[in-house]
């Protein structure tokens, strides 16, 4: 509720505070227990930030994070070792670039439960083999090492370590963009697999519509930092209403099904502007195709205008 992460910009010898980069500006959602919420928007909008803030990988500017009834925002680093640190995981895009290259897959798989302190040594060595079954890689493998898997293993490699401490919630952030197409699909459905298995929670953050569209229930879509419409994804796709959202899928090249129109291509004019100084008003003004005078002073409220969907936009006030 209400969440922000502003970076401070530094400038000067004296490395003054000039201004901030508003990653985060004001955002609201909520997610429940074992949906998936896709989170999109291009590079820069924040939506990386937003998913990092949530579990305090960045300290949040402003804002409350609850989770089971408890304000993430407020925990000491203590509690979020007991809590957070377990009950949510995160999954990245290169998972190499998360795996000690000097470390076995053993070793790797190991490390959440000596980290936490759980578990015999024996124990810990049955957990990992029931991982390594649950994301499907062979355990003949246990004794090799990051290099020597493909990237779809290694993503595979990134879900068990994730799995390893029962979590409640995942953040995949761009888990599938650094995949081939084929390959995307094979974890895609491992994920939804594991979902319905363990009745996990997904928030999924990508820039890739189609990639949200295939595993979401309800998609939220970020611009400069703030949430523009939040939907279930049937209504997100198929009656999308903040100018925004439209242009954005007016640029997917569409699987035409019967009796679907067609979409025009709706071409943004202009850059996209800075967050270190975003538009007055509403952000989106200096591209929006329904612009008016009003969005250059008033701040649109996030709001439902229709049930479970919500938007900042004038043009539904
Ligand atoms: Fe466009 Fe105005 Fe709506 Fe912003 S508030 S999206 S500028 S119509
Ligand atoms: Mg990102």
């Amino acid at each position: 509720r209400g969440l922000k992460k502003y970076f401070p910009i530094k400038a000067g010898l004296l490395q003054r505070n000039v201004g901030n980069v508003k990653a985060v500006d004001d955002i609201n959602l909520f997610i429940k227990k074992g949906e998936t919420l896709g989170i999109v928007g291009e590079s820069g909008c924040g939506k990386s930030t937003a998913g990092r803030t949530l579990i305090r990988l960045y300290e949040p500017t402003e804002g409350e994070i609850i989770f089971k009834g408890r304000d993430i925002a407020k925990m000491s680093e203590s509690e979020l070792r007991k809590t957070v640190r377990r009950d949510i995981q995160m999954v990245f895009q290169d998972p190499f670039a998360t795996l000690n290259p000097r470390k076995t897959l053993r070793s790797i798989l190991k490390e959440p439960y000596n980290t936490h302190n759980l578990f015999t040594k024996k124990e810990r060595e049955e957990k990992v083999q029931e991982l390594l079954e649950k994301v499907g890689l062979d355990p003949s493998y246990i004794n090799r090492y990051p290099h020597e898997f493909s990237g779809g293993q290694r993503q595979r490699i990134g879900i068990a370590r994730a799995l390893a401490l029962n979590p409640e919630l995942i953040i995949a952030d761009e888990a599938v963009s650094a995949l081939d197409v084929s390959i995307q699909a094979q974890i895609i459905n491992l994920m939804q697999d594991l979902q319905k298995e363990m009745g996990l929670s997904y928030i999924f953050i990508s820039h890739d519509l189609s990639v949200v569209r295939h595993i979401s229930d309800r998609v939220g879509v970020m611009y400069l930092g703030k949430m523009m419409e939040l939907a279930s994804k049937n209504d997100l796709y198929n009656e999308p209403l903040h100018p925004y959202t439209q242009a954005l899928l007016s640029a997917v090249p569409s699987t035409r099904r019967k009796g679907q129109v067609k979409r025009e291509r709706i071409v943004l004019k202009g850059e996209l502007p800075s967050p270190a100084n975003p538009p007055t008003g509403c952000v989106f003004h200096t591209r929006c195709p329904a612009a008016m005078e009003s969005c250059k002073q008033i701040i649109p409220e996030f709001k439902e205008v229709k049930p479970n969907h919500f938007v900042a936009c004038h043009l539904y006030e």
